[in-house]
């Protein structure tokens, strides 16, 4: 089936306002509902990928939650909180972490206009002490009510719209695109507009074709390759 102009221009609107520096890390949160409710959230505010660290011998799974965003938020997984937390500082990232020790401030006072990774724990146990020691700024969201805690969902949603409301307040809110290298742009494009041609051609160790202006593809595929969109 080909791909319709206005799905291509769906897609592209979509990819326009994405961030490559706005992130959460699910530090083994694992209930198929809490993961769908985050990636849904991550979709709707913005954010290109995510990261969730595994509890051993666990993949995680999604539930109708998530209304298929993960297809259009890269989840990506890791065995180790150290490991990973290390990669995302190395990569820029500042590491925000959700819990209460006494170096806390209420996440309304912290910045996240640049490029910021959001750390939530586990739905029982919170953060790990690994983890809590591995950030630059902890925040906790205040409560007002007898229970002591949010859902994890919550919290993340929480905090995601609280960085894209700094980040309008002060003009760095993409819309254009420029919250994308134009690499990964035109990566995340192809991808979403040929989920098969792109694993196909991942598979085959090769790059993906371009696209014309329409969306289109440039080049000849195989015929076997079925093009669905
Ligand atoms: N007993 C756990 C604890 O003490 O952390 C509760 C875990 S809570 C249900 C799961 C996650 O949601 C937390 O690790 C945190 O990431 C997030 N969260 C829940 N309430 C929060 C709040 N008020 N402020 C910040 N993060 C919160």
């Amino acid at each position: 089936m080909p791909l319709l102009p206005r799905r291509f221009e769906r897609l592209k609107a979509v990819l326009d306002q994405r961030m490559a520096d706005l992130t959460v890390v699910l530090e083994h949160v694992h209930k198929p509902h809490n993961l769908s409710a985050i990636l849904r959230s991550c979709d709707a505010a913005g954010v290109l990928e995510a990261h969730v660290i595994n509890l051993k011998g666990r993949t995680p799974t999604f539930n109708d939650t998530a209304l298929g965003s993960q297809k259009w938020v890269e989840l990506r997984s890791h065995g180790d909180t150290a490991a990973a937390l290390r990669q995302l500082r190395d990569q820029g990232f500042r590491l925000v972490g959700t819990h209460l020790g006494v170096e806390a401030i209420d996440y309304r006072d912290g910045d996240y206009t640049g490029p910021t990774a959001f750390l939530l724990g586990a739905e029982k146990w919170g953060l790990s002490d690994t983890a809590a020691g591995l950030v630059d700024q902890a925040v906790f969201i205040p409560m007002r009510g007898m229970v002591q805690s949010l859902n994890v969902s919550v919290a993340a949603a929480t905090l995601l719209f609280e960085a894209l409301r700094q980040r309008r307040a002060t003009g760095v809110l993409p819309s254009h695109g420029e919250g994308l290298p134009a690499a990964l742009y035109a990566q995340r494009l192809f991808e979403w507009a040929y989920p098969e041609v792109a694993a196909w051609c991942r598979q085959e160790g090769r790059p993906y074709p371009e696209l014309d202006a329409e969306g289109a593809i440039r080049e000849q595929l195989p015929r076997t390759l079925r093009v669905r969109c």
